[in-house]
Parts: C-alpha cells; structure tokens; sequence
C-alpha cells in the first residue's frame, strides 16, 4: 500500500494518522518542520487535511505533485468567492451573497439582503475567526482592508444546523453518514449528536447535493457541507473538501471512521456505506485543560490532541454513543459535572436532541 502524505500536522493529520494504522497505511501529516528526507513523498498519494498549510520548499512542491488528490479542487474551494459561485453554478440553494467590494455598496448590499449581513473573509477563515455580524450602522467596525477580500451573505435565520459528511471513490461512487446535527457558539463548533436513523426527507436532500457537487468537480474523498435548517429546507453554508470536526463522532460511532473513509478513499480501496446503530455525541474541548476522571465514566472516548491549552482553542474532543438514548442521557449529565460553565448549554441541548 502506498503511503500517504498530509498537508497540514494538525489535529485531523494526527487522525487520519491513527487511522492508517491498523490498515498498514503509513501516514506523514506535514508540517512546517518536515524536511524531503524525512518523508518518501515521491512514492505517496498526497492529501490535505486543511484548505491552507504553511508554505516550505515541501509543502510547494507537494501542492503541485500530480498524486495529490483533488489537486485542483482545494484552490477552489478554499476561496468562499468561488465556493460560493460553484454553488450557485449547480442551482443548489445557499444564503444569499455577493462581493464585497467597496464601502459605498453598503446601502446596496442592506437592500438586497436585509438587515443582518454577515462577512467573511474569501480565504483563511475557520472557526467563525474573519467574520463579522453587521447590522446597519456597524459597518465601521470593518477594517478598510476587507474591501475586495470578503463575500458578504444574508444573515440566516435558521432553526437549526446540520451538516453532511459523505466521501466519493474513484469509481464515481459516493457513500454518506448520517446528518450530524452541530451546535455552533461564537462560530465554534461546540456539540455533534448524530442519530442512526435521520429524518429520511433532509438526508436524501442532503445526499443529493453533495453528490451533485463531489460528481461536478470529479472529487475523492471525504467531504463535508455545513447547512443551515431553513423550514423544512437545507441551505448551503460552506463546503469543507476534508475530513471534518462535525465528523468527529464516526471514530466510535461508525463502523469506518471519517478517516478511515478518507484513505480508503483516496487510495481506491473498498468504500462501502459506513453501518451506524446508535446515537452519538460529540463534545468538542476548547480551551480546557485535560481532566483524566471523565474516564471514570464507560461511555466516554477521550480524543486528546497534544496541543497547548488556549482560550477559543480545540484541543481534543469527547465521543460518546450507546445504543441506550436514555443511558447516553445520563452519561452526559454525569460528564457535565466534570466540565466548566461554558459547556452547560451545549451539553443540555445534547440531551434535547436525543430525547
Ligand atoms: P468552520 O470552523 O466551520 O470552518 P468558519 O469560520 O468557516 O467555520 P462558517 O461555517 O461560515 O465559519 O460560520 C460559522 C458559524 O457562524 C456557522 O456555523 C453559523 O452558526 C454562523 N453563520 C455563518 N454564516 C451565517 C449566516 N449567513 N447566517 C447566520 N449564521 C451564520
Ligand atoms: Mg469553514
Ligand atoms: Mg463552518
């Protein structure tokens, strides 16, 4: 089996890392320290585990090899501007959105979306960071260097949120989890729940416009889309062509993990659907030092990234799943004990979702 190199060492590389190994797949996630020497590049399928990693003589030359998959489609994709233009391109439905291009088109762009009007930087946003919620009025609290370089988007007001993780063999062939359903704070990712059996009308929409768009642009491997829960409609939010955060429950909740799928994947081995049997939470860790008693609880897998401990940061995440809704209730009222005040919220409404 060939091995597989990874732009980016951050948390997803060290995942997908983990998950090449009882395969036998050798995984290299590249970071800003990695030398040609030290990695057998020339021989490896290449992957990307985000939309931007640090520029070195390795990195370059990896972003440009033929065997990194789906070469031409990060580029792409990592741009909102053209994300947001491939969307519309497919006649998928997204917030509505346009350029932003000067500060004279502000009454212009309070007109056609309405009073809420979210920007976003086109490239090297992630975790709400380079965005902004401006009403009329506010406009000033954009620095003058967003012209030019951020869409803006009609503020949604959705009911809730999901998003769908599916990969795309080589073959053509595409297979889904099911819709996880996210709880977002501040931009940040706070509270996966995935159910085995998903409301079949949003799935199947779900299903058929990332395969509409994993079909278009020929892609392999895993991909994620956000979607905003509008009605009973889905809306686009944003598309992550990687393994993603809201797929974090898969490692234990699926029979093939998100990562799992993403090397088997890119690596043309069998893709069958991935068989989820019961409900499954995950909890993100931001910004919270490491506590060993939530293992005193059964149901809890600690997902531990090794990174510093910051405020607003993810360093590692919680899964939990059972086929019991009532047990996985109770494990998580016991687990909220044992986190800080911030995580009340996301926890409770956990257990709503399950209910
Ligand atoms: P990620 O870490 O998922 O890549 P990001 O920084 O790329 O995040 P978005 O997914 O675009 O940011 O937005 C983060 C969150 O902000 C969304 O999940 C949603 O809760 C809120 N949000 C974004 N766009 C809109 C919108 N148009 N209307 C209402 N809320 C929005
Ligand atoms: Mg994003
Ligand atoms: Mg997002």
């Amino acid at each position: 089996m060939k091995p597989v190199c990874v732009l980016g060492n951050g948390q997803l590389g060290r995942m997908l890392r983990q998950a090449g190994e009882p395969l036998g797949i050798s995984v290299y996630p590249i970071g800003i320290d990695a030398t040609p020497e030290a990695v057998p590049y020339q021989n490896s399928v290449i992957t990307a585990e985000i939309e931007r990693w640090s520029e070195t003589a390795l990195t370059r030359e990896l972003a440009i090899h033929n065997s990194f998959v789906n070469r031409d489609i990060f580029p792409r994709l990592a741009d909102r501007l053209a994300q947001k233009q491939l969307i519309d391109q497919l006649g998928l439905p997204t917030a509505p959105w346009q350029l932003l291009a000067n500060a004279a088109e502000w009454p212009q762009v309070f007109s056609t979306l309405g009073e809420l009007a979210i920007v976003k930087r086109r490239v090297g946003g992630y975790d709400g960071r380079g965005q902004w919620r401006l009403r009329p009025g506010q406009q000033h609290a954009l620095p003058t260097d967003a012209y030019g370089e951020c869409i803006v988007e009609q503020g949604i007001n959705f009911c809730g949120e999901v998003s769908l993780v599916g990969a795309r063999g080589h073959d053509g062939q595409s297979v889904f989890y099911p819709l996880t359903h996210n709880l977002h704070e501040d931009g940040i990712l706070r509270t996966s729940v995935a159910l085995p059996q998903p409301n079949p009308a949003p799935q199947q929409q779900a299903e058929q416009m990332l395969a509409a768009i994993m079909n278009a642009l020929n892609y392999v491997g895993v991909m994620a889309m956000e979607c905003f829960i509008v009605g009973k409609q889905l809306l686009i939010n944003e598309l992550a062509p990687r393994v993603h955060n809201s797929g974090h429950w898969t490692q234990n909740g699926a029979s093939i993990s998100q990562f799992e799928l993403h090397l088997r994947a890119i690596l043309s081995l069998p893709l069958p659907k991935p068989v989820v049997n019961t409900p499954a939470v995950m909890v993100n860790l931001i910004g919270t030092a490491v506590n060993h008693q939530w293992l005193a609880l059964p149901l809890v897998h600690l997902h531990w990234y090794k990174k510093e401990v910051r405020a607003g940061r993810k360093v590692g995440h919680l899964n939990l799943n059972d086929p019991d809704a009532v047990a996985l209730r109770q494990a998580l009222q016991k687990l909220a004990s044992l986190l800080p005040t911030e995580y009340q919220s996301s926890l409770a409404w956990a257990q709503q979702k399950l209910a």
